[in-house]
């Protein structure tokens, strides 16, 4: 029986499409806040249909030396073209990327994970180094 943690996949977002895409700064002046853009289909694109896409993506931060990672955002990507018409008729679908800032004293790693609804669960992750 596998545990959620094996059921997380990660690649390299230049050549899978549903690997989430992290841009942030690998280092911030102490006592800036830490910019945060996540995204899924930066290089190669997600498909953004009713039947095919992304419905979330969550970003956590985990200190270097913590034992728990912390949770700094959560975004739901709601329309997916339905409407009362059916399904990819309405014309309107949420993209998916999301953009956060959070302070820290501390570097760490940020962690982002996203989840299609046919292709399932995927992470990655980027250092942050402070000066
Ligand atoms: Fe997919």
């Amino acid at each position: 029986m596998p545990e959620m943690k094996d059921l997380f996949q990660s690649a390299d977002w230049k050549k899978e499409k549903h690997a989430p895409v992290i841009e942030s700064a690998a280092t911030i002046q102490k006592g800036d806040a830490v910019s945060v853009s996540v995204s899924v289909g930066k290089e190669i694109p997600h498909p953004n249909t009713t039947p095919h896409h992304i419905r979330w993506i969550e970003v956590f931060f985990h200190p270097e030396g913590a034992k728990f990672p912390y949770q700094v955002a959560r975004v739901e990507f709601s329309a997916h073209g339905e409407s009362s018409e059916g399904p990819d008729t309405s014309t309107i679908y949420t993209k998916p990327s999301l953009s956060c800032s959070f302070t820290t004293e501390k570097p760490g790693t940020i962690l982002a994970s996203s989840y299609c609804n046919i292709h399932g669960l995927w992470q990655s992750h980027t250092k942050v180094e402070i000066s």
